[in-house]
C-alpha cells in the first residue's frame, strides 16, 4: 500500500514527479497535484529518525551509529516547475 501526500494547497491526490537521494539517510521527493483547478507542485523530505529495531546478525555491519535525525544537504535543484515559491 502507497501512501502519498495529500496536496497541502488543495488535499488532492498528488503524483510523484522525481525523487533523489540526498544522502544515506535523506531523500527528496517532487509531486504534482492531480486537481486540474490547483496543479501545484511541492517537495517533501523523506528522512531516516531511527531504528524501530535493529538486527542481531553479526554479518551486517551498520553504515554509521545515527544519534539522531539527519538534516538534509543543501542542495540546488535543476528541476524547474511553473511557479517557484521558495
Ligand atoms: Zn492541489
Amino acid at each position: 500500500m502507497k501512501i502519498m501526500y495529500p496536496c497541502p494547497a488543495c488535499h488532492h491526490k498528488v503524483k510523484t514527479r522525481s525523487s533523489r537521494i540526498l544522502s544515506d539517510y535523506v531523500k527528496e521527493r517532487y509531486y504534482r497535484c492531480h486537481n486540474t483547478a490547483c496543479l501545484c507542485a511541492f517537495k517533501t523530505y523523506e528522512c531516516f529518525e531511527h531504528f524501530i529495531t535493529k538486527t542481531v546478525d553479526p554479518h551486517i555491519k551498520p553504515v554509521a551509529d545515527i544519534q539522531g535525525p539527519v538534516k538534509p544537504q543543501s542542495t540546488q535543484s535543476t528541476q524547474r516547475y511553473s511557479m517557484r515559491l521558495e
